[in-house]
């Protein structure tokens, strides 16, 4: 997938942000609604439940605004449906992001969703391992504090246990 906007694109959006702040506002609710909701959809498929008709329909609302906001526009060498600054307005964003996810979600491998193991994360990611047994969204990050946990565990374990006496 392109980038559906560019930097002109959001310098266009903050000065129409600052001249219309209660827009504005709005606008950062609907985004930070179908965030949650798309957040609350992929919780549930991870744990094979089934995802919260209240979140669907907030993903429905979304994906029905971008649809109604979108036009085919002419690139170089190809037509494709895109969003703009002039027709989704302050909404953009969260129209872009709203197809991205109907179209994740129309071909997730939701055997393949994973939610992290590290301590304090939670991250879900998909496992694109071979084996198909990765168990943290980031190796360097969560994945190497929880291995010095556990080296530090077993140090300190072994440092626990009586000593033979001389
Ligand atoms: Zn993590």
């Amino acid at each position: 997938m392109t980038a559906q906007f560019g930097s002109a694109d959001l310098d266009r959006l903050r000065k129409l942000a600052h001249r219309a702040p209660r827009a504005a506002r709005a606008a950062l609710l609907r985004s930070t609604a179908l965030r949650e909701a798309l957040g609350a959809i992929l919780a549930a498929i991870v744990e094979e439940a089934t995802p919260p008709a209240v979140d669907l329909a907030t993903l429905d609302q979304a994906r029905r605004a971008a649809g109604r906001a979108a036009a085919l526009r002419a690139f170089a060498g190809e037509v494709r449906v895109a969003w703009s600054v002039e027709r989704s307005g302050l909404d953009l964003i969260t129209h872009v992001v709203a197809d991205a996810a109907v179209r994740l979600l129309e071909s997730l491998p939701s055997h393949r969703l994973r939610r992290c193991d590290g301590r304090d994360c939670g991250w879900l990611f998909l496992d694109t391992s071979k084996n198909g047994r990765r168990r943290w969204c980031d190796m360097a990050t969560c994945g190497n504090s929880a291995k010095a946990r556990r080296h530090l565990a077993k140090l300190s374990a072994r440092s626990r246990r009586p000593r033979p006496r001389p």
